[in-house]
């Protein structure tokens, strides 16, 4: 299967911090499997490191309250023609750009609210399939039925 994944999850060190969220576990869930890693904050050109992002009133901003929603629009954009024909996504939870029925609310003080990431969303409205890093066991079900 071919399968688009944050790429903070497989280990690059693209987070708003430099570093990464490897899932060693995931990784080896899915070997054998073609993985397109795409991050949407690089991708958009912010740098590394950068300030935090959060999502607030459908418009993200840095934590000093700079509006940058065009330039993730943009990076999200670019990054949903690498995987535009996957058969399903894995996206980092919680994330403004790739997180997904949960996120940080705007306020910057790690409180979650309902809601997509920017990436994810425009992925979702593309059709995709979104699992995150903690559905080990849906994903295995994809994996399986896929190989009958
Ligand atoms: S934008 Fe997505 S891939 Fe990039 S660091 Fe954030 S969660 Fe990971």
């Amino acid at each position: 299967m071919k399968i688009g994944i944050s790429a903070c999850l497989t280990g690059y060190n693209v987070r708003y911090n430099s570093s990464n969220k490897l899932n060693k576990e995931l990784l080896k869930l899915l070997e054998g499997h073609e993985l397109i890693a795409i991050c949407p904050e690089f991708r958009a050109g912010f740098s590394i490191p950068h300030k935090p992002l959060e999502i607030k009133d459908g418009q993200v901003i840095t934590s000093d309250n700079e509006e940058v929603t065009e330039k993730l629009n943009k990076g999200s954009l670019l990054c949903l023609e690498k995987i535009k024909d996957c058969d399903f996504l894995i996206l980092k939870s919680k994330s403004p750009s790739c997180g997904y029925r949960k996120i940080y609310d705007g306020t910057f003080s790690n409180t979650l609210t309902d809601g997509n990431g920017i990436f994810t969303q425009l992925c979702i409205n593309n059709g995709l399939k979104i699992y995150t890093e903690n559905d080990l066991e849906e994903i295995k079900k994809e994996l399986i039925v896929s190989s009958r």
